[in-house]
């Protein structure tokens, strides 16, 4: 089997809010071959960007765009074409939006396999841990703590375990962020975990002490209280603070993995499959399982990345938890023929060839930016 043709196709909403929630457009990775099977992968990063990256002619050996290092080539061979990408993008590549890139043809390519053999992608990863995954209902917060403890009740009305928000307005006052707090856990009872995601609003100092102030709620983990950048301060926070702190969701390679595990210290590890790629995302959870770290996704848009964060999470030992967008856009609600769903907190690993996520055409052509 050959690759005959690598696309990025940029997904938009009509209008862009000025907020945190990357589920407002998409980047498709389709990847064509001449044995008629077609693989699925998505990026979240810039899609236009991306999209570039995918289509860039060749400037010299070091700086090719990915369609050209991979048309003609064998998409079975996942880790050797991960190699071919990382050698042939090496002047512009190495970190950043390229990897991502990466990312979303590798999810394509083990799409491709797992349709070629047919089995679902877990089984040719690692085999089954699992066949289905805990799912938390992820949130951002609303502008009042009302507001907010409405979304937490709709979660648990809709059978969830466990629930988590994050990203503005919170981490500006501590007031208010009791506020919200007190909110949501007064709405959802002792029984359902709660997690915080901070957005990196604050510093080390600061997050010591807003950890102190939040012992009454209960918290299951405080994720990203800092800048990704801060490894020394999340060295600190992860070492004086009794709630375990989860990060990991800026970071695209092993490299950088393995620094927030070695440096940051940090108590969970989150990966994105659409911005490290399952070939990556497998040797980052066993670096984390070595070092007794366990590892969950990150996941704001398509079933694409949701089905791709399944295959992972079914496959390694040290998974335990699935983030699930509670409130995705309209592209990422519908893209797939067949969605995810998740029944009674749990999301059932799909059992259906490759992803087991197609996109729906006519949910891509509406959506479509065109050049
Ligand atoms: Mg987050």
């Amino acid at each position: 089997m050959k690759i005959t043709n690598v696309e990025g196709l940029y997904l938009r909403l009509p209008e862009i809010q000025a907020r945190t929630d990357s589920s407002q457009d998409a980047l498709i990775v389709r990847i064509s071959t001449d044995a008629a099977i077609t693989g699925w992968g998505e990026v979240d990063a810039s899609p236009h960007v991306v999209k570039a990256i995918i289509d860039a002619p060749p400037s010299h050996t070091l700086v090719n765009g990915l369609r050209h290092l991979l048309v003609g080539e064998d998409p079975l061979d996942t880790d050797r074409l991960w190699g071919r990408m990382y050698e042939g993008t090496l002047y512009y590549g190495r970190e950043g939006v390229v990897i991502q890139a990466m990312a979303g043809v590798d999810l394509a390519l083990w799409d491709i396999k797992g349709k070629a053999l047919g089995e679902p992608v877990y089984k040719l990863l690692n085999g089954g841990y699992r066949t289905s995954v805990r799912a938390y209902a992820s949130n951002m917060f609303q502008s009042t703590p009302g507001a907010t403890a409405e979304r937490a009740r709709a979660a648990r009305d809709a059978g969830y375990t466990a629930v988590k928000f994050g990203w503005e307005p919170f981490g500006e006052d501590p007031e208010q962020d009791c506020a919200f707090l007190e909110a949501i856990r007064r709405e959802i009872g002792e029984d359902m975990e709660l997690m915080l995601d901070v957005g990196h609003a604050w510093d080390a100092h600061t997050t010591l002490e807003r950890a102190r102030l939040f012992e009454p709620y209960d918290l299951f983990w405080i994720e990203e209280p800092l800048h990704p950048d801060d490894l020394d301060g999340y060295a600190v926070v992860s070492r004086e603070c009794e709630i375990p702190i989860a990060a990991g969701e800026e970071e695209c390679t092993v490299t950088g993995f393995n620094r927030l595990m070695e440096i940051g210290r940090v108590d969970v590890v989150q990966v994105d499959p659409s911005r490290v790629g399952l070939t990556q995302a497998m040797t980052i959870a066993m670096l984390a399982q070595s070092s007794g770290i366990p590892v969950v996704n990150h996941t704001f848009t398509t079933d694409i990345n949701v089905a791709a964060s399944l295959h992972l999470l079914a496959s390694v030992p040290n998974a335990f938890l699935m983030e699930y967008c509670a409130e995705p856009s309209e592209i990422s609600r519908s893209l797939a023929r067949n969605p995810i769903v998740i029944v009674d907190g749990h999301a059932r690993v799909p059992e259906e060839p490759g992803l087991g996520v197609e996109p729906d055409p006519a949910v891509i052509e509406k959506y479509l930016v065109r050049p």
